[in-house]
């Protein structure tokens, strides 16, 4: 039965060489296997021409070889390139392309859906249906430092964990594929490019901490007010700002890498001096900066982004505090690649 053989690709090298001497063969031949795999992306084991006819069929009898497909390509207007991404088992999840003059940056989803209930946010509606594979995580980064080559004549420079999903609920997964783009054996990024990007799960973002992946980290804030803020992401009632503040001081003691705070101003829920004052002292217990960042409606219009004043009031007074703030425009909304706005058509 074809739903019975292991995805190969799950394997590590270290396991792959030991299945081969389960077998009676070389370890060697499972670091020969694991290079078709990761270094020549094979998609099928008859592509192994240096394995001989009968390991590759007794692979075969074994494993499949899982890939993931990009289903449909849009690009925008501004560059941005959104790819719906199909997996073996037919659930469809999006990445992002977005170049600017000087980087191309792949905005990459860890999970189907979410595990987490952000109220405007078009992922969060789908409810959390898997987390992905490693190897779903590294394909859709390979996929994009293609295209990347393909239309910008330039490899990609940056990776956000910004897609669907929440990468810190999908923690080994997620570490997993950032080995592989790291490693030499991979794509050979520098983990700086890498940010990985959560709503705040104090306990995940010290183990992060503790494994020093050596990653930047971005935390979706959007209110340092825990009645607003259980509001807007009702999960906060789990884990307060109390917690996460602890667990940022925790991770900036152990990695003094500065936290990025991403913050969007809402009309009547938290653009009042009040709301600002509370970021501003938020920002003060870690190194920080603040990106400000477009509101992108999604369908059904709870949320309004705030008139320019709002905005212009933080910056200023995130300013006057000596904290850094950019106002980060949106790119790729006329295909529905901006933030928040993955899977809001092809649910
Ligand atoms: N779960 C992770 C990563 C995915 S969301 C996280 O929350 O950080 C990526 C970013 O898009 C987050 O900062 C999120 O708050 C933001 N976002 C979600 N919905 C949005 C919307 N409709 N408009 C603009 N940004 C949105």
């Amino acid at each position: 039965m074809k739903d019975k053989k292991k995805d190969i690709r799950a394997l590590t090298k270290e396991q792959l060489q030991e299945f081969f001497v389960s077998q009676g063969d070389k370890s060697f031949r499972g670091t020969q296997v694991y290079e078709w795999l990761w270094n020549k992306a094979a998609h099928s084991f008859d592509d192994m021409t240096n394995i001989s006819k009968e390991t590759r069929q007794m692979l075969k009898d074994n494993f499949v070889i899982n890939h993931i497909r990009v289903d449909r390509m849009q690009r925008s207007s501004d560059g941005t390139i959104k790819n719906a991404v199909k997996l073996h088992d037919t659930l469809t999840v999006e990445s992002v392309l977005i170049p600017t003059k000087s980087r191309t940056t792949a905005c990459v989803s860890s999970q189907v859906g979410c595990s987490l209930d952000c109220q405007f946010c078009a992922t969060a509606k789908l409810k959390r249906m898997r987390n992905l594979n490693p190897d779903e995580i590294y394909d859709q980064v390979v996929a994009i430092d293609n295209e990347s080559r393909l239309y910008f004549d330039r490899p990609l420079s940056n990776i956000v964990f910004m897609g669907m999903g929440e990468p810190l609920m999908n923690y080994n997964n997620v570490m997993k594929a950032i080995e592989k783009i790291t490693s030499p054996e991979g794509l050979g990024m520098s983990p700086k490019r890498i940010t990985v990007s959560t709503s705040g799960v104090p306990k995940m973002i010290k183990k992060l901490a503790d494994d020093e992946a050596k990653i930047k980290l971005a935390v979706s804030l959007h209110s340092a007010r825990n009645e607003v803020r259980t509001q807007i992401m009702p999960f906060n009632e789990t884990f307060p700002l109390e917690d996460l503040r602890e667990a940022l001081e925790y991770w900036y003691s152990k990695t003094r890498s500065r936290i990025t705070y991403e913050y969007i101003v809402w009309k009547d829920i938290n653009d009042t001096r009040e709301d600002a004052q509370a970021l501003v002292r938020f920002c003060k217990y870690v190194p920080c900066k603040v990106n400000l960042i477009e509101y992108n409606p999604i369908d059904d219009g709870d949320f309004q982004q705030a008139p320019s004043q709002a905005t212009d009031m933080y910056q200023d007074m995130l300013e006057r505090n000596g904290i850094t703030v950019t106002v980060r425009r949106s790119r790729g909304k006329d295909i529905d690649a901006a933030c928040g706005q993955l899977a809001n058509k092809s649910a």
